[in-house]
Formats: C-alpha cells, sequence, structure tokens
C-alpha cells in the first residue's frame, strides 16, 4: 500500500457528520469525477466492489426486465446470479474463458426489450480485455433502450476508458484494484439517462439506493456511516496519482494506463521465454496476464513457490482454472522495475522447480528488457501520456 495512503488512513481520526469530513468527502468525490474521466454524478459506496454490481442491478431493474450478460469469465458470471437474483431476465453471450465475445454474437443476442447490458472492461479472472467501445457504439448505432453498465474494477487506470464520449451509462470502480488501498470502497459514476430510469424501476434497495447517495453526495454527505479512513487513503492514492503528472490528475490516470500497458507488454513478451504460454492470446487485458505454467505443472507450486522463495505475489486460477493458470497484476504502483524484478524470480522459480522445462535464465528477462526499450524510446513520456489519454 502507497506510504502516503497508509498515513492519511491513520490520521483520519474525524466524525463523519463535521464540517472536516464534508470537505473531504467533497474533494474526493470530484477527484473521482476526474479520474473516471466523466462530467456524470459519482456516488461513493461503503462496500466491496460487488456493491456497486449490486446496486447497478438493483437501481436499473425490475423484476421480470430483459437484460444482457456479456460474460467470459468469473466476474461475467456474477452478473448472471445478480440478474436471477432480482428476478431478472438473463440473456447471456459468453464466450471460453481466455477470449472475448463476438460483436456479432452480442448484435444477434440483444432485442428489442434489453433494458440493460452489464460487462466487464476487463476480466479479471482470465486477463481478458472486453471492448466497451464497440459494445457502445452498437447500442448507439442501434437505437437500443438499455443502459451499458460496465463493470471497470480492473479496468479503471489500466485501461483507456472515455465513459461520457463513448456513451457508457454505468461505470463502476472499486479500492482494492486500480488504487491499491485496501479493500472497502466501490464508486460509481452514472449518466442523466441511469439516473432517470432510477426512478421507474421497481426492484427492492434501501443500503444501495443510488438516488439517496446521490441526494447526499451533493451535500458533501453519505446517505449512512462512510468508511471515512478509506475515503481518506483514496484521497491521498489520487492525489499521488495526480502528483505523478504535475497535479494534473487526469494525465495522471493516462500516465498509470501507459504504466500497466508497459508492465503488460513485458510481461507477455517475457511468457514464451520461459516455456510458458499466455493464457488470453488474442485479447489481452493490461490489468492483469494470465499464464499457463509448461505442461503437468500446478500452477499453485509456482504461487507458493514465488511467495516463498521471494515474498512475491501473484494469484492462482480462480475457480476450475485454480492449478492451471497464474495471474500476474499490474495494477496501480507496480512499476516496470517491479516487474522486472519479478520475471527475475520466475526465471529462478523455474529453473529450480521445473528443470524438464527448456529455457536459459535471462531470456525472459531479455525479452522483457528489449520490450520496454521500444517501449520508452517509441516517444517521449509526455507523447505517451497523450497517446494514453487518446486511446492509442
Ligand atoms: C475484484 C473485482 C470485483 C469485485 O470483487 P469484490 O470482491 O466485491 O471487491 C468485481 N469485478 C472485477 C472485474 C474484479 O476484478
Amino acid at each position: 500500500m502507497l506510504p502516503a495512503a497508509q498515513f492519511a488512513m491513520a490520521a483520519a481520526d474525524l466524525h463523519h457528520r463535521t464540517p472536516e469530513f464534508r470537505a473531504l468527502y467533497q474533494r474526493v468525490l470530484g477527484q473521482l469525477r476526474t479520474f473516471v474521466g466523466t462530467q456524470n454524478d459519482v456516488v461513493l459506496l461503503t462496500s466491496s466492489g460487488t456493491g456497486a454490481m449490486e446496486a447497478s442491478v438493483a437501481n436499473l431493474t425490475s423484476p421480470g426486465d430483459r437484460v444482457l450478460v456479456l460474460t467470459a469469465g468469473k466476474f461475467g458470471e456474477r452478473w448472471t446470479a445478480l440478474a436471477k437474483a432480482f428476478g431478472c431476465q438473463p440473456d447471456v453471450v459468453s464466450a471460453p474463458y481466455g477470449e472475448t465475445f463476438s460483436m456479432e454474437a452480442v448484435r444477434a443476442a440483444l432485442r428489442e426489450d434489453t433494458r440493460a447490458v452489464y460487462m466487464q472492461a476487463t476480466e479479471t479472472s482470465t486477463g481478458v480485455r472486453h471492448d466497451v467501445r464497440a459494445v457502445a457504439e452498437l447500442l448507439r448505432s442501434t437505437g437500443s433502450g438499455a443502459v451499458l453498465v460496465v463493470d471497470a474494477i480492473t479496468g479503471l487506470g489500466t485501461t483507456h476508458l472515455d465513459m461520457d464520449a463513448w456513451g457508457v451509462d454505468v461505470l463502476i470502480g472499486g479500492s482494492q484494484k486500480a488504487v491499491m488501498i485496501p479493500p472497502g470502497l466501490a464508486y460509481l459514476a452514472a449518466s442523466e439517462r441511469a439516473w432517470q430510469r432510477m426512478e421507474t424501476t421497481k426492484n427492492p434497495r434501501y443500503y444501495f439506493d443510488l438516488r439517496k447517495e446521490r441526494k447526499a453526495a451533493s451535500k458533501g454527505e453519505s446517505a449512512y456511516t462512510p468508511g471515512v479512513a478509506l475515503i481518506a487513503a483514496l484521497g491521498a492514492a489520487l492525489d499521488y496519482i495526480a502528483a505523478q503528472e504535475g497535479g494534473d490528475l487526469a494525465r495522471g490516470r493516462a500516465s498509470l494506463v501507459e504504466n500497466a500497458e508497459t508492465c503488460a507488454a513485458m510481461t507477455r513478451a517475457a511468457v514464451p521465454a520461459l516455456g510458458m504460454r499466455l493464457f488470453a492470446p488474442s485479447a489481452p487485458a493490461a490489468a492483469v496476464t494470465a499464464v499457463l505454467p509448461p505442461q503437468g505443472v500446478d500452477s499453485g507450486v509456482i504461487v507458493k513457490e514465488l511467495k516463498s522463495r521471494f515474498g512475491a505475489i501473484v494469484t492462482n486460477g480462480q475457480g476450475e482454472m485454480k492449478g492451471q493458470l497464474f495471474r500476474i497484476a499490474h495494477l496501480g504502483f507496480f512499476d516496470p522495475l517491479d516487474t522486472l524484478a519479478l520475471l527475475g524470480a520466475i526465471e529462478q522459480v523455474t529453473a529450480d522447480s521445473l528443470p524438464a522445462s527448456k529455457f536459459a535464465l535471462g531470456d525472459a528477462l531479455t525479452a522483457a528488457q528489449r520490450v520496454f526499450a521500444e517501449r520508452s524510446h517509441a516517444a517521449s513520456s509526455t507523447a505517451r501520456v497523450e497517446a494514453a489519454m487518446a486511446g492509442r
């Protein structure tokens, strides 16, 4: 965790119905609007990311509504389960784990009475990037009345997203991923169309009534007791991101995206040199890279060895992918230096634990170094930030 965020958290000894807290809350909500990159109102919820997902179903649908879920992994499946829990009828477009769905399939599944479309920007369980822009364009070009809800919990800060220009109705973020503070906060931005929809929908909501939060937020308050210390930490983390680009948070976010794209590209180049394969080669996310270990090797062994020998954290596959792949995160404040160190550690673990594999120490590092050199020589850092802001 970022030291500045840790200090802010420890120092956040304030009551939430005070002018001091209202000032903090208003400042953080403003920063979040910039971090999300929108003019829309943002609300902050004291819950994990799934709370904001649930709120996006409870507030935007009525029982019996047809909704479309686009899924290719564990988090996509969560949308289907949530839609069912709130009495909606989900049509599901799915792609195999490690892939993204085709736009033809989405077009074919979209119905006149589809009320909402739910998807991820990046599917964290498989390391896949979905094409939010193409889905938004499809909805727009077909004149669909469906609201588009995007779980960008690992997409924000790792992928270029332009909510307002593309026409995304709800964009969801969480605290423990891109900004690397502890879990416990979720936030979402909602378009005017989404706010209007909430006035007529019939599904039950109480704690997650977004209209109530929006109204309270306009007065600098939260509807219920907020996670005060986490909000202070979030403010400090966003200050840090802004400080990377001279205090400009929009540029700071673009540089965070560029950093993730660089670390992910370095990692992807290194994987074949380790005698391993990428799990999602066709649409890889910059948030996380999923790696298939050599044939016959349990990915859990690699996860354990990295932890015990180097104190390095990678995660095992989720659900039925456990043992079959491991995932390397590029979120937040991991940088190219961390990436090189981790790849070096993976080389050591591979050499010692998997003697059958065919590779030489240094090959993966060389491949990653080449990518880093190409990317840093290709453009000045200012030009790279600008390219990231434009989504190139
Ligand atoms: C982490 C994550 C979530 C939220 O999970 P919580 O455990 O509720 O914070 C949702 N979607 C994606 C894509 C995630 O990576």
